[in-house]
């Protein structure tokens, strides 16, 4: 059958390859310890399970929801952005509900990106935004997240003749690989640049309440004038193991949300508002709930740094989101590494080529998984005396 142009430009999406390693892994018999993917592995808590089976039995949400989320959601986001991070917001214009925020992020490029525009994006960076990118026919301008810039892009190296033709930034921290946490000051600078260059930034704080050793991450919408060029994006996934579900939402800059609803209001007819009513008492009542899962994750990393430090492997610490970002012994690419704990020692990791460019070298451990599976996989590595 023949397909469109843009799906060509699509290459396939990694976490689809590594499934299929996993099911070849798991014919064979092996007892395979999955740290591959970032999928919250505890299950959504309680208060939140009881409201949705309260809501599921209300007649009135079994229509069509608001497109753009019920406004008393809407109003428990602002609640929770003012209570967070003292941003306010006017949920009217400035919120918008998501199928989760993979959904928002992927159409929020189709709202501001024409054939061969550029965007600019971090590499390495969670998949979307460059997959995003080639459905539109636009054109991703990595930013290299480097080492010894502490995986900050430095936008300074961006030719003017590429912002020229940029429409859109994105950002991703606390981020997803490398664990890095962007300072207010970070985002300060980013704010500017945008400001200065007129062109929309975005930041995936999908981590937000993920930090570790004291560090709090702040949102980009509290940087000075934020609001005349930003968006971010938050979801109900990791921080409430709400994957399954699909609720996220995007706030900030008026115009681009309003843009971003357009977008949505053709394609997609809104969030199940029984899903909505559950996330406001998530949104509302989750404090304590993350505060327990953060210090969850903190054991969990403190136990899998403990295994590299006598592994003696080279690793960034972590300051935010549930993942290990690891340099691969020398001598070894992050394919052939991958492949080679998968068959060696049933220990699937992620590849860090899949995230970009600049990840190859790398793997990536998630912390979704409980330490003694972590541990486990730990020992089986050791025990292959690399
Ligand atoms: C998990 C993740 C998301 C997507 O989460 P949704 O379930 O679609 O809300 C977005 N960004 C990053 C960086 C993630 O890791």
């Amino acid at each position: 059958m023949k397909q469109a142009r843009r799906l060509d430009n699509a290459p396939p999406y990694l976490f689809v390859e590594i499934e299929e390693n996993i099911k070849r892994a798991l014919a064979k018999g092996i007892d395979v310890i999955n740290l591959g993917i970032g999928d919250p592995d505890l299950p959504t808590p309680g208060f939140i399970v009881d409201k949705m089976i309260e809501a599921v039995q209300n007649p009135q949400y079994h229509c069509y929801p608001e497109y753009d989320g019920s406004i008393e959601f809407r109003m428990a986001v602002t609640r929770f952005y003012k209570r967070r991070f003292n941003v306010d917001l006017d949920p009217e214009t400035e919120v918008v509900a998501l199928l989760g925020s993979k959904e928002g992020i992927a159409h929020m490029f189709f709202a501001l990106v024409n054939d061969c525009d550029f965007t600019l994006v971090p590499d390495p960076q969670y998949p979307v935004y460059n997959l995003a990118t080639a459905l539109t026919g636009g054109v991703p301008y990595p930013m290299p997240l480097l080492e010894r810039n502490q995986y900050l892009p430095d936008f300074s190296r961006i030719p003017k003749e590429v912002l020229r033709r940029s429409k859109i930034i994105f950002l991703n921290y606390p981020n997803n690989p490398t664990g890095t946490v962007a300072s207010l000051d970070f985002y300060q600078d980013a704010v500017d640049f945008a400001i200065k260059n007129d062109i929309v930034i975005c930041n995936d704080n999908a981590y937000s309440e993920f930090t570790y050793d004291g560090v709090v991450a702040p949102s980009i919408l509290q940087a000075e004038n934020a609001k005349e060029i930003a968006v971010e994006f938050h979801t109900l996934s990791k921080s409430y193991n709400m994957t399954g579900w699909r609720i996220g939402y995007a706030v900030g800059n008026q115009e681009a949300i309003s843009k971003l609803k357009k977008m949505k209001n053709n394609i997609d007819s809104g969030v199940f508002t029984a899903v909505q009513t559950a996330g406001i008492v998530a949104l509302d009542s989750g404090d304590q709930f993350i505060q327990g899962m953060r210090a969850v994750y903190q054991k969990r990393r403190e136990s899998a740094m403990q295994c590299l430090e006598k592994l003696g492997w080279d690793f960034s610490v972590p300051k935010g989101a549930f993942y290990l970002w690891i340099k691969v012994p020398n001598g070894y690419t992050s394919k052939n590494f991958t492949s080679m704990l998968l068959e060696k020692a049933g220990v699937v990791v992620a590849p860090g080529n899949g995230y970009g460019e600049h990840g190859e070298g790398y793997i990536r451990v998630s912390l979704t998984i409980d330490e003694k599976r972590l541990e486990e996989a730990f020992q089986r590595i050791e025990a292959l005396k690399i």
